[in-house]
C-alpha cells in the first residue's frame, strides 16, 4: 500500500499513515487475540499457523468484524484482557483524534432556504450535503456517529485527512500542529496494537536448544514484518533451512518444521506416564 501514498505529502503525513494502515492491517488480529488465551511462549501465535489452510473468505469475514465498534460489541468473557484493553485504547484514540481533526478541516453542514411565508431567512441543513459519505460525524446522545462504523472507516478517514485527499470543498488541509498531533497518535496506536500482539521488535532467546545440533535459538519479532529464529551455531548446524549471514533461520512456512522438531524433543524428553 506504501506505493499509492503521495512522496510528496510532508513526512508527519506520511507517517501517520503509515501507521494508520498497519493499525487496521492488523486489527482483525488484535480481535482475533481477544478471544484467544494469550499465548505464554514467543512466538506470536498466529506464526504456528502456516499449515493449517484459511477459509477463502477468512479475509473478508476480519474485514466485516473490524468495522463493527469495539464499544457497541459484546464481550461476554475475554479471554486476552490486554488485547482488550489495547484494543478499547486504540479505538477511542483514534475516535478522539479525528473528532477533534474533523473540528478545524470540516466545512459544517451547508444550509438551504425553507420554503416559507413570513420568515424569508427561515433555513434548514441541506440533507445531501449531510449524508455526504466523506463527511466525518460526531458521537450524539442519539447516535455514535461515524465511530458506529468502527475502527476501520476512522483509519481510513483519518488516512485521508493527513494526505489531503480532495472532496470537493468539504475539507481543508490538515495544518502541520495539528498534523503531528496525528502522527503521534498513529505512532502510539501502532506500537500498542503491535505490542498487544506480540509483533514489537523483541528478540528473545528461546527456551529450548536447536533440535538438530543443541546450541541457542534466539526468536525475532519486526514491527510489521514476519517472526524468524536462528541458531547461534552457525554453519556447522546441519538444520535443513537455508543460511542467512552466517547462520541457519526459519521463517515463514519453515517454522513449521522447526516447531515440529521442538515438540518432538520435548515429547522424547518428557514420556507420557
Ligand atoms: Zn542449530
Amino acid at each position: 500500500m506504501t506505493d499509492t501514498l503521495d512522496r510528496t505529502a510532508p513526512p508527519a503525513a506520511y507517517r501517520a499513515a503509515v501507521d494508520l494502515a498497519a493499525v487496521r492491517e492488523q486489527w482483525g488480529d488484535l480481535l482475533a487475540a481477544i478471544e484467544q488465551a494469550p499465548a505464554a511462549e514467543w512466538p506470536p501465535r498466529d506464526a504456528r499457523d502456516f499449515d493449517r489452510p484459511a477459509p477463502i473468505d477468512d479475509e473478508h469475514q476480519a474485514d466485516a468484524i473490524g468495522r463493527m465498534p469495539l464499544v457497541l460489541r459484546e464481550h461476554p468473557a475475554p479471554l486476552n484482557l490486554d488485547a482488550l484493553d489495547a484494543a478499547l485504547a486504540v479505538e477511542e484514540a483514534l475516535f478522539d483524534v479525528a473528532d477533534a481533526i474533523a473540528e478545524v478541516v470540516q466545512r459544517p453542514i451547508r444550509t438551504v432556504p425553507v420554503p416559507t411565508y413570513g420568515n424569508p431567512d427561515a433555513t434548514m441543513p441541506d440533507q445531501d450535503d449531510a449524508a455526504d459519505p466523506a463527511r466525518w460525524h460526531y458521537q450524539a446522545q442519539t447516535s455514535p456517529g461515524s465511530r458506529g462504523y468502527g475502527l476501520h472507516w476512522a483509519a481510513v478517514w483519518l488516512e485521508g485527512r493527513a494526505l489531503d485527499e480532495q472532496a470537493g470543498d468539504l475539507f481543508t488541509q490538515v495544518p502541520a500542529r495539528t498534523l503531528d498531533d496525528l502522527a503521534r497518535v498513529a505512532s502510539l496506536a501502532r506500537r500498542r496494537v503491535e505490542r498487544a500482539l506480540g509483533r514489537d521488535g523483541r528478540t528473545i532467546a528461546l527456551d529450548r536448544p536447536c533440535p538438530w545440533c543443541g546450541d541457542a535459538l534466539t526468536g525475532r519479532t519486526q514491527p510489521g514484518g514476519e517472526p524468524s529464529v536462528s541458531c547461534m551455531r552457525g554453519e556447522a548446524c546441519t538444520a535443513p533451512v537455508l543460511l542467512d549471514r552466517g547462520r541457519r533461520i526459519w521463517r515463514g512456512a519453515d517454522l513449521v518444521g522447526l516447531w515440529a522438531a521442538l515438540d518432538a524433543a520435548k515429547r522424547r524428553e518428557q514420556p507420557a506416564a
